[in-house]
């Protein structure tokens, strides 16, 4: 079934810059899709209106199966860099979308240790960032978007900074996690490699006019 659909999305920006023009994009539930295409071609602008984060100037965002008008709970929201708080230790870090939402972290305690076990940083509770590699970063990132146990989980090339052997890495921790989960995951990047490896289904972008203009289906992972 439909988690969320695009329907002729389009998106001019104030500077008068059109990101999207008429896209459409349907994401079913628990399945992984990716976005490919060139820089600039507007794949974070999709995330950022699926998320709630920007609004489209035409069209709509649609979730057919609920009625709920914030989805924002629902969503995990992994960005390219790590944006962790340096100051905050890594627990403190996972625990913050729940502490947005006024849960103590007594409370959030046991979600805190789950999201760090599916990501296996389990014994790094209490480090800083800066005592973390890269990759070991990236997971904490991860593991705080998967806090709220999100139905959606949005990751905008989240591991296009790190070294292809990490990457590599990540690409099969991310795999493992989604067969886990069981949650629908929608993955922006550029490189083609990282779209076939992971994705059950390929949208490509392009530019120009901003919108999909080819949609490869693969297996779904579980079948591989
Ligand atoms: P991608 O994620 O594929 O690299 P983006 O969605 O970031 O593409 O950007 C699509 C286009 O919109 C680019 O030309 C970019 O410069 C422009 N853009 C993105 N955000 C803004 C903004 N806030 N204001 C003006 N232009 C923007
Ligand atoms: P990543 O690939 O996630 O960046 P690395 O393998 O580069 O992680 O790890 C950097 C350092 O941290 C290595 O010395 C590695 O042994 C250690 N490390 C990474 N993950 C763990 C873990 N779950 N438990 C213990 N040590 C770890």
């Amino acid at each position: 079934s439909t988690l969320v659909a695009l329907q002729g999305v389009t998106k001019v920006f104030a500077n008068g810059v059109t990101a999207l023009s008429g896209l459409d994009l349907e994401v079913r539930t628990g399945e992984f899709v990716s976005l490919l295409g060139p820089s600039g071609c507007g794949k974070s602008t999709v995330l950022r209106i699926v998320a709630g984060l920007a609004q489209p100037t035409e069209g709509r965002v649609a979730w057919p199966d609920s009625t709920d008008a914030d989805h924002r709970g629902d969503i995990g929201f992994v960005f390219q860099e790590p944006t962790l708080m340096p100051w905050a230790d890594v627990a403190d870090n996972v625990w913050l979308p729940l502490r947005l939402r006024g849960v103590s972290k007594r409370k959030a305690g046991d979600r805190i240790a789950e999201s760090l076990a599916l990501v296996g940083l389990s014994d790094f509770a209490k480090a800083h960032p800066r005592e973390l590699s890269g990759g070991m970063r990236m997971r904490v990132s991860i593991a705080r978007a998967l806090s709220l146990k999100p139905r959606l989980l949005l990751m905008d090339e989240p591991f296009a900074a790190l070294d292809e052997i990490t990457r590599f890495r990540l690409n099969d921790d991310l795999l493992r996690l989604q067969s886990e989960l069981r949650c629908t995951v929608v993955f922006v990047t550029h490189s083609v490699y990282e779209s076939a490896y992971l994705s059950s289904r390929i949208a490509v972008m392009s530019p120009r006019p901003g919108r999909i203009v080819a949609e490869i289906q693969g297996e779904p992972p579980a079948q591989r």
